[in-house]
């Protein structure tokens, strides 16, 4: 086996097609896939339309048994070997990602190293003891065992579109479940193909991963879909309400995590250098369009000032441009529209009385890094995720005020405070309302050995990494043992 091919994504292999079981031609059409920093096409890919989901569901549900039965050990060496293969291609698999989703380099290498250390976590989970035994009421024997739901169907956003797919499809996969990926028809191949390939190399049964690209009907099909168990969800609070009224009427089990208007509380002790950088980074890193993106600077009154100059600075010294060919911080926010709707978030805010201190401009898809300061509940760039580079800066007067501004978003998915006073930072914290919690750093932090997801709008209560994935992709079963049927009095 070549493991580190120089054309490893050769598309000679998948162009035009999609991974039900094998490559194939798809009965949904052709998907062109293009950079959405200068409108390239890139690729074609297979487009999957409801009988391809159908057709995926049935052959997964056909190989689930089989590969449920596998040796924990050898779905353990098959994720490994993904997670080798994914890191010793990173840098060709890096450039599909920057061109298809419009990232930066660095950006790009964190979702071949997250994507690797989410595939051997997985790995981790397949060989953890599965059950227990439990108090008895007579002299049989009771046990409760972890057992797979089925096929997991799992539909992934554009963002980190790596990453965000492999995190499901991986833990799904280690605990016996087979997966049908639904990747966003904007980032299919860093979202879908990439992880087909991998999975392909690493000696994957055929069967137990197909990987689906399509629009919001396929996935739509697969949460109605009879063959699937269980979905888990990643996107929008829109697509994930959709997506969880489906299921609900289908009685599937479902993983939604959603979006987030994260704050970021910096409190008038706090280092002012170290926090403007925390602000930075939690507003700017990819455009903005994370779901963990800083989308509420709240800084106390008496440090506004030298906070906002500060940003200010570094807004104005953030290079926007084409990723592949430029030295930049920003790459391009992955559609017009979506450029469209950070402008309409902007111009509110600045029609309501904020005052635009830096960008607030676009060229192109390009936006410019953009500081508002005065922002207010009344605005829309206070109550709504915006997904792209915009620092809305609040102040308060005191910290009982932070936590209010904080606490009145639906959304309750990640938050930080920044403070000099480790205590206060903490005590400060535990007030607010979310999923993640980070102390003294900005709100963009994952892994593969967190529990990560959100409260309110954020999600539906579920967790997707660490110790929460047992929990999410298989299901108790009670076996009661008696030695021998006894009779009933009837
Ligand atoms: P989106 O909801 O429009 O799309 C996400 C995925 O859902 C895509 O694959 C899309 O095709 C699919 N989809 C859309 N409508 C659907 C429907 N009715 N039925 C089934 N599938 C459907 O999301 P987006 O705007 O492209 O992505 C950004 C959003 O994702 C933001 O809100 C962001 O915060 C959120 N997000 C959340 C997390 C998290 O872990 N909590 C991570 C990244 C992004």
């Amino acid at each position: 086996m070549n493991m580190h091919a120089p054309n490893f994504l050769d598309t000679a292999r998948w162009g035009g097609l999609a991974y039900i079981s094998d490559w194939q031609e798809t009965l949904g059409g052709k998907l062109d896939v293009t950079d959405p920093a200068n409108g390239n096409r890139l690729a074609t890919v297979g487009l999957c339309g409801p009988a391809d989901i159908a057709e995926a569901a049935k052959r997964a549900r056909a190989a689930q048994k089989e590969w449920a039965k596998t040796l924990p050990a050898q779905r353990a060496a098959i994720l490994n070997r993904a997670a080798d293969i994914l890191e010793q291609n990173g840098a060709e698999l890096a450039n599909w990602i920057m061109q298809e989703s419009g990232s930066i380099h660095p950006k790009a290498m964190i979702e071949i190293e997250h994507g690797a250390l989410f595939i051997r976590h997985a790995a981790t989970l397949a060989t953890q003891p599965t059950g227990m035994f439990l108090p008895g009421m007579d002299d049989r024997t009771n046990y409760a065992r972890r057992v797979p739901h089925g096929v997991v169907g799992v539909i992934s956003p554009f963002n980190f579109p790596l990453v965000l797919s492999v995190r499901s499809i991986a833990a799904a996969i280690a605990l016996g479940n087979t997966v049908v990926h639904k990747p966003d028809p904007r980032t299919p191949i860093s979202g879908g193909i990439i992880i087909a390939r991998i999975f392909e190399e690493a000696g994957l049964p055929k069967g137990v991963l197909h990987v689906v690209p399509g629009g919001a009907d396929a996935g739509e099909a697969l949460c109605s879909d009879p063959n699937i168990a269980m979905v888990s969800f990643t996107g929008s609070a829109r697509g994930g309400s959709k997506v969880g009224e489906i299921c609900g009427r289908h009685l599937k089990r479902v993983q939604l995590e959603l979006g987030g208007k994260n704050a970021l509380v910096i409190l008038d002790d706090a280092d002012l250098d170290v926090a403007a950088s925390n602000a930075a980074w939690g507003t700017f890193l990819h455009q903005g369009q994370i779901c963990m993106a800083t989308g509420l600077i709240l800084v106390d009154e008496k440090i506004e000032a030298a906070i906002t100059e500060r940003l200010v600075a570094k807004a104005l010294h953030l290079p926007a441009g084409d990723p592949s060919t430029q030295q930049v911080a920003l790459g391009p926010i992955i559609s017009d529209s979506q450029v469209e709707t950070i402008q309409k978030i902007v111009d509110d805010a600045v029609a309501k009385g904020a005052r635009l201190l830096a960008g607030g401009t676009h060229d192109g898809r390009f936006y410019a890094a953009t500081v508002l300061s005065g922002v207010k509940p009344d605005m829309l760039a206070f109550e709504e995720e915006i997904f792209g580079p915009v620092a809305c800066i609040v102040s308060f007067k005191t910290d009982e005020e932070a936590v209010d501004l904080a606490n009145r978003s639906e959304y309750g998915l990640a938050a930080g405070v920044i403070s000099g006073d480790l205590g206060r930072a903490m005590g400060l914290g535990d007030q607010l309302n979310v999923g993640q919690l980070h102390i003294n750093d900005q709100t963009i932090n994952g892994g593969p050995y967190a529990p990560f997801g959100g409260r309110g709008k954020s999600g539906n209560g579920t967790r997707v990494g660490g110790p929460a994935d047992i929990e999410e992709f298989t299901q108790w079963q009670w076996v009661s043992v008696k030695k021998a049927a006894t009779p009933y009095p009837f």
